[in-house]
């Protein structure tokens, strides 16, 4: 059986998204560290780290993934934004080590206009800041690939490749999100077209860099280059596109983490329905 899990609220107290994750019965969960539209960071009460630890050891609930604010941008050229991004993403990381987060997820970057190339430079200056101030031991640091809106980097398996390759020691990995994966120009929704991602993955980087899935149906057509989630079967990945993910033969070994709106009762339904989908 597949692990499948959502995306739930840490408001009010991060322990929390262990009970909002039992309620839809997630058997693994993500969360924001801190409200991902605004820059003011909050400080944890030791109380709340330590209901927070406690919990994860109660809870069947595994593994917690923590994903980095919308609002850092490791590839900006404004400097300001460029410090405040790597001070976040280090202060994140300092939490994530200390409470037992296992996977960071983050959008490295986007260029908005300018070259990619100094993109990817800018990041993996950042990369290199970030690695060397919290030498990385229980989490493991995952850079999710995009769909390619406004110039974000990692948009292709090349682009990943320059990201991740110059820190072979350090605890790195991929997130693959297929909706993003979809608009950015992979075929992943047919069989034929997973299998040719994969093997290119393989061959550039590794398919064991691959640690988490966030599965999400596209809102918008193939190609498309935006970022738009939609319910599973409801977008144009069909239910039939995540017939072929969830059966694949290495993504069933990893854990699928929803994205999609929430709406009423709608993580029990997508759930649900990535079960029925999943062979034997
Ligand atoms: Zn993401």
């Amino acid at each position: 059986m597949i692990n499948i899990g959502t995306h739930v609220s840490s408001s009010k107290s991060l322990d929390l998204v262990f009970d909002r994750g039992r309620e839809v019965r997630a058997q693994s969960i993500q969360f924001f560290l801190r409200s991902p539209r605004s820059w003011t960071s909050v400080e944890r009460k030791e109380e709340e780290k330590e209901l927070f630890v406690k919990k994860s050891r109660t809870y069947n609930i595994s593994p917690k993934v923590a994903h980095a604010s919308y609002l850092y941008n490791l590839a900006s050229p404004d400097e300001n934004l460029f410090n405040k991004s790597l001070n976040g993403v280090i202060q994140d990381l300092k939490l994530c080590e200390e409470i037992g987060i296992d996977y960071y997820v983050i959008h490295a970057g986007k260029t908005k206009g300018e070259s990619k190339e100094s993109g990817v430079e800018r990041i993996k200056k950042a990369f290199e800041k970030i690695f060397r101030d919290i030498p990385l031991k229980r989490c493991c640091f995952l850079v999710e690939t995009l769909a390619g809106q406004r110039g974000e980097v990692g948009e292709s398996i090349h682009e990943i490749k320059q990201l991740i390759e110059p820190f072979e020691g350090v605890n790195i990995g991929v997130c693959i999100d297929t909706a993003h994966l979809f608009a950015s120009g992979y075929r992943i929704d047919r069989e034929n077209g997973l299998l040719e991602y994969k093997e290119v993955f393989d061959n550039l980087i590794g398919l064991e860099k691959i640690k988490l899935i966030h599965c999400n149906d596209s809102k918008v057509p193939f190609g498309s280059k935006k970022d738009r989630h939609e319910h599973i079967g409801k977008g144009f990945i069909r239910l039939e596109g995540f017939r072929v993910i969830v059966n694949d033969k290495l993504f069933r070994t990893l854990p699928f983490i929803l994205e999609t709106p929430k709406e009423g009762n709608m993580d029990i339904i997508n759930i649900q329905k990535l079960r029925e989908l999943e062979h034997p």
